[in-house]
């Protein structure tokens, strides 16, 4: 199977972080913009460089709602889950094998630093223990397909 992704150096499931965690419960570490070697974003709660436009216009991004969150994630908002959120849930859940609302909620239940122990395991190639990207339907470093 061909790899749709160049990645930029091998990722190990310890790369992952509560930095690397957006507040709508994107795991921005198995983003095909962290992985492949061209861009170089370094995640949701970073900085603009290497971001993509869809990504700098991202509506909960931006949302000014946000800001007053005191845990940093949507899951704390008087409004959760809002549409947009549940939208780009829908999307995750169908196209990819995640879910922004099952993360955060996880997030709320458990704490960050036991999601991201959580996200290192279920990320991790069965294969080669490399770091998988969401948006790819094979390890992107031995090609193992999910089933
Ligand atoms: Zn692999």
């Amino acid at each position: 199977m061909p790899l749709r992704v160049r990645p930029r150096e091998r990722l190990l499931p310890q790369v992952l972080g509560p930095e690397l965690i957006a507040p709508c419960g994107m795991n921005c570490g198995l983003c095909m913009a962290y992985v492949r070697d061209k861009t170089g974003c370094l995640g949701c709660r970073a900085g603009d460089e290497g971001k993509s436009r869809s990504c700098l216009a991202c509506t909960i991004r931006n949302c000014k709602t946000l800001r007053w969150s005191e845990s940093g994630f949507c899951v704390d908002c008087a409004r959760f889950p809002c549409p947009r959120l549940k939208r780009l849930d829908v999307r995750y859940r169908t196209k990819y094998r995640m879910s922004m609302l099952e993360n955060l909620q996880t997030i709320q239940a458990t704490g960050i630093e036991s999601f991201v122990a959580s996200e290192q395991e279920r990320w991790a190639c069965p294969d080669c223990g490399g770091l998988q990207c969401v948006h790819v339907p094979a390890c992107v470093y031995c090609g193992h397909v999910w089933p």
